[in-house]
């Protein structure tokens, strides 16, 4: 198996690492690692992913007819490695990659023309209404109630964990629009815009909330609101066709690019942190044996990942590979977080107003390279639940594999 990039591959690799030195500049590597979680304002996200815009990068997946990279799934793992290696960050996913690819195959022509170019161009942005109280791997059960008024649905119900509600300009949201024996039937898929009245967001206050109060999930609230049926996207009642193919978006990310990159910084924070034994961490036995084992199994994963990248590039499907990759990913980055927090040692305590100021060594460790090491551990305990918890992925795997 030849595992080697080709030559036209080794080319982008560089016009990649270019287009990052002058679009991603030290001051916003150094503004990234000061921030808590690594987490930058929504101002600067918008001009990241405007700079991508500009180069035509924003959307890797697109196809080039909607403006799109249309990258190849070689290109999309380089443009990951290298990102990684600077700390640059990806797009936010809710518009660009989940909704965008939804819009694009179940949308209206008219849907097209008035959500794809702002959601390329990072004027727009969504989040995701899928989740309720009591329905979360149990999806198809949720009752959030979308009655039909004729030329409006009226909107009644409650969304959880809502990511980034509070910056979305528009949510895509699974509503129920008729009670059917086949639960899945009567939901469908509708877009709504976050200013229309009867729509209150609330943050859930969670373990990882540094000190300058860096919210990242919500409640939201539907009271009477009214969704015009414009904005229904695909059929009623057909909305958990789009809710699938959506999923496929949200599981379908290589995982070891940034994975390696965090394993380097962590290699560098070991090698300058002491034990409290009189040594490094690097050269602690006992330490390093769990470095050594966590290093492997992402090397292992990346081959993986090359496997499933050839395949994809000989027009295969990706099949119970993304539940796979999701579990060992996820797994993965936890481990990788429960390093970092062993080197940081009582400096990680969460909410303490001593945790160091920027410049120490142990802020650069962690998978965004950030400061904040607890923060980063607690924040880390998410990836194995959402996108479908990894209990789920392996109910999907033992389904798809063992037929069971
Ligand atoms: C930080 C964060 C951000 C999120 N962002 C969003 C968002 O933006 N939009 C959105 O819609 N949702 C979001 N989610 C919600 C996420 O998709 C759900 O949390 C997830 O689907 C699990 O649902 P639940 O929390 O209701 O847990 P439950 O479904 O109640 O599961 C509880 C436990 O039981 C296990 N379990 C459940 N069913 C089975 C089964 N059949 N077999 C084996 N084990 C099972 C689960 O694995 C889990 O361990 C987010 C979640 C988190 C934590």
């Amino acid at each position: 198996m030849d595992l080697s990039f080709s030559q036209e591959d080794r080319d982008f690799q560089q016009d990649v690492q270019s287009f990052l030195k002058a679009a991603w500049p030290q001051e916003m590597r150094d503004k990234k690692s000061r921030s808590a979680l690594g987490k930058l304002s929504k101002d600067d996200l918008v001009g990241w992913q405007k700079r991508l815009a500009e180069k035509g990068w924003a959307a890797v997946n697109w196809p080039k007819d909607h403006g799109g990279a249309a990258f190849t799934p070689t290109q999309s793992y380089i443009w990951d490695l290298e990102r990684a290696k600077v700390g640059a960050p990806g797009v936010i996913p809710f518009g660009m990659s989940m909704v965008a690819p939804v819009i694009m195959k179940f949308g209206t022509d008219e849907q097209k023309a008035k959500f794809l170019p702002p959601i390329l161009n990072s004027d727009v942005w969504f989040c995701q209404g899928y989740s309720e109280p009591g329905s979360g791997s149990d999806l198809a059960s949720l009752k959030t109630k979308a009655e039909d008024m004729g030329d409006h649905y009226l909107v009644n119900g409650v969304k959880t964990w809502t990511t980034l509600a509070q910056h979305a300009d528009w949510m895509f949201c699974l509503v129920r629009t008729s009670n059917e024996d086949i639960r899945q039937m009567g939901i469908s898929f509708i877009l709504m815009d976050m200013t229309t009245p009867g729509i209150s967001v609330k943050p859930i206050v969670t373990l990882d909330t540094p000190a300058e109060n860096f919210q990242e999930i919500n409640m939201v609230y539907f009271d009477n609101v009214k969704v015009p049926k414009e904005n229904l996207v695909g059929e009623q009642g057909k909305g958990w066709t789009c809710a699938k193919y959506l999923l496929e978006f949200e599981r379908g990310n290589a995982y070891s690019p940034a994975l390696k990159g965090a394993m380097a910084h962590l290699r560098g924070a070991a090698a300058a942190e002491q034990d409290g034994y009189g040594a490094t961490y690097s050269e602690n036995a006992d330490f390093m044996k769990r470095f050594n084992q966590v290093d492997v199994e992402i090397l292992a994963m990346e081959f993986t990942e090359f496997r499933i990248l050839g395949a994809l590039a000989a027009g295969q499907n990706v099949g119970p590979e993304s539940s796979m990759l999701k579990t060992r990913g996820s797994e993965l980055q936890q481990s990788v977080t429960e390093l970092a927090l062993e080197i940081t040692g009582n400096y990680a305590s969460p909410l303490d107003s001593s945790t160091p100021a920027p410049g120490d060594n142990f802020q650069s460790v962690g998978p965004q390279a950030s400061n904040g090491v607890a923060q980063e551990y607690f924040n880390t305990r998410k990836v194995s639940i959402y996108a479908g918890s990894n209990e789920i992925q392996r109910n999907i795997m033992s389904k798809l594999v063992l037929g069971l």
